[in-house]
């Protein structure tokens, strides 16, 4: 028997969840399964696989089952993995912060409280990511719980890097940069001394493109500046969400198209990014195989706007040492990091295209007398929660 840590990412419409298995030594946490179960409010669709990929659970309905619904069956589906390992701790991804909280933490209900208070700076997740929480505190109050937050890695930046140019009332009123994927980069932060010990002291842009995309400037492991700011929708452009806007556009949507905050919503998270430009899918799979000339010119801008930001967070870091890809996008698709390392070529970065095609999980894409280093290093959110659980509780009691 041994301890087991529930990772849990509950959502506005999913909950994911992965459990690990607490060898007792550094490092060894192993990975026991992972589930979701996805649209809970309209046709849920469950699937867990084990460690190695295969499908173990598979299940779907007609009829909404809500997140209470959703969360009953995973517990369901858990205890028969579970019986024969101990269940010692839970770790959330929060997906807000805010100021207080730069490292994880475990939530007491005033702590709940205080998270609470940032449900309107992260409207679509974190009331989901607090309600589980609370219910576990509700119902098993003697579990071990740890919430691990996207904002957390991003504390630590400069104040003008964190700062927008607005009044300081505003300001003061929480409006500023945060930044999010923190967990994300910060696990790429942590095995990329496995990897390339000058980048990990160095200066490093990491692109974590997948259906939401961001890019973060890492000096000496540590978040310099990253592309999303106040909310989760700027920055990159993304498979539904716009990425960065001038203002005034807004504006223009309110005064002379008569949208309200509902609607803009709508358009700038749900039906921008890769999927409004192109009109053909939110999906780059697709978008790679569309003959649709929109298509091409979706993953043009996409493309276009992240050698932008490079160039930005570059100009943060005063410099470059390597440029890592992660996440969907970034772990497996060879055409968009070629095009992304080709537009990098004045940033020092020589792509190595044998390499580059034949890139499979964690390995070097760039030549061996590059400049700048390039990497593709998978991304492990879960594995990061799972870490941080365990080294808040210590030894689980
Ligand atoms: P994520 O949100 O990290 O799961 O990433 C999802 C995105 O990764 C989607 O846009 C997928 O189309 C994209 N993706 C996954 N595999 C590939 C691939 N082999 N080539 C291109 N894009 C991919």
């Amino acid at each position: 028997m041994s301890d087991a840590i529930l990772v849990v990412n509950a959502g506005s419409s999913s909950i994911k969840f992965s459990v690990f298995l607490d060898r007792g030594e550094d490092r060894a946490i192993e990975h026991l399964l992972s589930g979701q179960l996805e649209g809970v409010t309209t046709e849920p669709r469950f699937s867990a696989r084990d460690a190695a990929g295969t499908l173990i659970a598979e299940q779907r309905w007609t009829q909404p089952l809500g997140h209470d619904g959703a969360i009953e069956h995973m517990d369901g589906f858990l205890r028969e993995p579970l019986s024969v390992h101990r269940l010692a701790a839970v770790g959330h991804r929060v997906v807000h912060g805010g100021l207080a909280f730069s490292a994880p933490v475990r939530p007491t209900p005033a702590i709940v409280e205080q998270l609470e208070q940032l449900i309107p700076l992260a409207p679509l997740h974190q009331p989901h990511n607090l309600a589980l929480i609370k219910t576990l505190l509700a119902n098993h109050p003697t579990l071990p719980q740890v919430a691990c937050f996207d904002t957390a890695f991003h504390r630590g930046q400069a104040e003008v890097a964190q700062a927008f140019a607005l009044p300081l009332v505003i300001t003061e009123r929480g409006v500023r940069r945060y930044g999010f994927h923190g967990l994300s980069y910060e696990y790429v932060a942590r095995v990329l001394p496995d990897y390339d010990a000058r980048a990990a002291q160095g200066r490093t842009v990491v692109l974590h493109l997948g259906n939401g995309s961001s890019a973060c400037a890492i000096a000496d492991g540590r978040s310099v500046a990253s592309t999303m700011g106040f909310t989760a929708v700027d920055g990159l452009p993304m498979g539904t969400r716009c990425g960065n806007l001038d203002p005034g556009v807004l504006l223009y949507l309110m005064d002379e198209m008569k949208m309200d905050a509902c609607a803009i919503e709508k358009l700038i998270y749900k039906e921008s990014g890769l999927l409004g430009v192109s009109g053909v899918s939110s999906d780059m799979r697709t978008l790679l195989e569309s003959a649709e000339p929109r298509a091409q010119f979706a993953i043009e801008l996409f493309v276009y706007r992240i050698a932008r930001e490079l160039g930005s967070l570059a100009a943060a870091l005063g410099g470059l040492d390597a440029l890592i890809f992660t996440a969907g996008i970034g772990e497996n698709s060879a055409p968009i990091r070629e095009r992304v390392c080709l537009a990098a070529a004045w940033l020092g970065v020589t792509l190595d295209p044998a390499a580059n095609n034949a890139a499979r999980g964690a390995a070097r894409i760039s030549t061996a007398d590059s400049q700048t280093a390039a990497w593709v290093i998978p991304t492990n959110e879960e594995l990061m929660i799972a870490r941080d659980t365990r080294n808040l509780l210590g030894r689980i009691p």
